[in-house]
């Protein structure tokens, strides 16, 4: 039951998103979209005769998300730290300030192998405004 609500309730979002997003040409062949039309949530719409027997995932995209998937499997084999680095850069907004966290995380854990050893910074966060 409880599912079946959830879904309702997404596919409701789904339709106001849609009519936020959606655009009015095709992204295929660019001509004005008329019905039968398919939108995607990555904001591409297509004609239902320009996207042939491929409905699940939008053409314009599908083939990066593939080679993100390859470089994410790729990336899992040589570090797992690295991914999580890649996957917040990926995510934020600005990537540049997570980068320049890991600088400067990586930098504190060089200069905080002092005397007191063992007792990492804690006062790492305030340079989020950079
Ligand atoms: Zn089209
Ligand atoms: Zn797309």
């Amino acid at each position: 039951m409880e599912d079946v609500l959830a879904m309702r309730k997404e596919i409701q979002d789904l339709r106001t998103n849609a009519r936020i997003f959606q655009l009015s040409k095709c992204t295929a062949c660019t001509f004005t979209l008329d019905l039968p039309a398919v939108h995607f949530m990555c904001m591409h719409s297509f004609h239902q005769r320009c996207l042939g027997d491929n409905e699940k995932e939008c053409p314009e995209c599908a083939p990066e998300y593939r080679s993100v998937l390859e470089m994410k499997r790729s990336l899992e084999q040589t570090s797992r730290d690295e991914d999580q680095f890649f996957q917040q850069v990926k995510s934020s907004k600005d990537g540049f300030s997570v980068i320049a966290e890991y600088y400067g995380k990586g930098i504190i854990s060089k200069t905080s192998n002092g005397p007191t050893g063992t007792q990492r910074s804690s006062s790492i966060s305030s340079s989020s405004g950079f």
